[in-house]
């Protein structure tokens, strides 16, 4: 029995003149994220992609798992390969369906001929593969509103396919079609997530993550890492830089008054994120910023934030709750990875007593304490370490 795998395009449909690239793009994603499991082929027809594993030992399973997480896919399904012999049809959708169809109470089948030569009508198709599945099956009814299962039987041009339900996709647009950002990446729960949102709009993206040793540790850098790697089932190749942020944020500790220390901390990052995008070939930032989470996210703050950089920044979890966030974080499993305890470069040199309505005017004197600012960013990122997560 030959089994392949159906892939239905999400909001690709609508973009009329561009679907053929995105589908291009949709198909080079699949394939560069199924290529450790094997060959496959893949066939653009009518708004289905057919991926067809061309080697014999390669598990379904798992290739329907990673399909699942590619972006611009609304759903997908395995599919049984047979011929255009609706005996054959009948036969294979009893011996594909069996285990789902004596599970199910409630059925009913979809036809969808494209092959317009087919002998037999789509309604034909249902009544009768309807009545000879009753036939068989004592604990089945019909039910065309809410049924249990969906036997689905698509005649096309070279064979008929026969299928039960659909698998939800990851959605959103493929990775790659909306350009590049770069995420600011933490080990926290939010970052990721916000990873994860713009990357389901077809964001490719670069990561910059600030680490401070000896306040932040291997371990912590680790940790980001493998946020990352979860990420990357889902965007793909996500480009790294590890920024050294030690001496920058000892200067912010020695030269300003303490109740500024994070928002111009954040400020520095921003300047710095936005310096190594432009090199990434980026367009805007992305932070996992919620509003009134923590000080330096108050409105006031966030504004402060803004001014230090001209490109857009974009944070997605803007309006969200935490309770929210950890919803997804937990859907994207980076939730319990995000919470094991180690030290951030945001959690060393905290002010007790945080400004949480700054004036742009006053940060920006706090901030030009440190009079070689920019000749510290720029030793930052000459000594930046790229890494790329897979
Ligand atoms: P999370 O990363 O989940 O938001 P958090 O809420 O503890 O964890 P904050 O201190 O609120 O982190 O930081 C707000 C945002 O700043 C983060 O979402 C992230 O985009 C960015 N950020 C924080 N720390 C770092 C870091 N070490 N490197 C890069 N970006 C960072
Ligand atoms: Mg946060």
């Amino acid at each position: 029995m030959k089994e392949i795998i159906l892939v239905k395009n999400g909001e690709l449909a609508l973009k009329g003149l561009n679907r053929s690239s995105f589908e291009d793009i949709l198909i080079k994603n699949m394939k560069r994220r199924l290529n450790d499991l094997g060959k496959f082929e893949f066939t653009k027809s009518q708004s289905t992609i057919m991926v067809d594993p061309v080697d014999d030992d390669i598990d379904l399973d798992d290739a329907v798992d990673i399909v699942s997480k590619v972006f611009g896919i609304a759903a997908l399904s395995r599919a049984c390969v047979c011929e255009k012999d609706f005996e054959d049809i009948k036969t294979t959708a009893l011996s594909y369906l069996s285990e789902e169809l004596e599970d199910a109470k409630t059925f009913k089948v979809e036809a969808k001929r494209s092959d317009k030569k087919f002998p037999m009508k789509s309604p034909e198709i249902c009544r009768e593969l309807g009545g000879f599945l009753l036939s068989k099956f004592h604990n089945l009814s019909v039910d065309v509103h809410n049924p249990d299962i969906i036997v689905t039987v698509e005649v096309r041009d070279k064979y008929a396919f026969v299928r039960g339900n659909n698998i939800k996709g990851a959605g959103g647009m493929p990775t790659g079609t909306s350009g590049r950002a770069g995420i600011l990446i933490s080990g926290g729960i939010d970052s990721p997530v916000a990873a994860y949102m713009m990357a389901k709009r077809g964001i490719e993206l670069c990561a910059i993550h600030f680490a401070s040793p000896p306040y932040t540790s291997e371990l912590a850098e680790m940790k980001v890492m493998e946020l990352l790697k979860k990420v990357a089932r889902y965007s793909g190749v996500i480009t790294t830089y590890v920024v050294p942020f030690t001496k920058i944020q000892e200067a912010i500790r020695d030269l300003c008054p303490e109740e500024y220390f994070t928002i111009i901390m954040r400020r520095i990052m921003m300047m710095i994120s936005e310096k190594l995008a432009v090199h990434q070939n980026c367009y805007a930032l992305i932070t996992g910023e919620s509003v009134g989470q923590v000080a330096s996210q108050t409105m006031y703050a966030l504004a402060c934030t803004d001014c230090a950089v001209n490109m857009p920044v974009f944070r997605p979890c803007i309006g969200m709750d935490k309770e929210e966030i950890i919803a997804i974080s937990r859907k994207i499993d980076t939730f319990q990875t995000s919470i094991q305890p180690y030290e951030d470069c945001c959690t060393v040199f905290t002010p007790k007593h945080p400004k949480t309505k700054p004036h742009l005017d006053d940060v920006i004197k706090a901030e030009s304490n440190i009079e070689n600012l920019e000749e510290l960013m720029n030793e930052a990122i000459q000594n930046v370490k790229k890494v790329i997560i897979k």
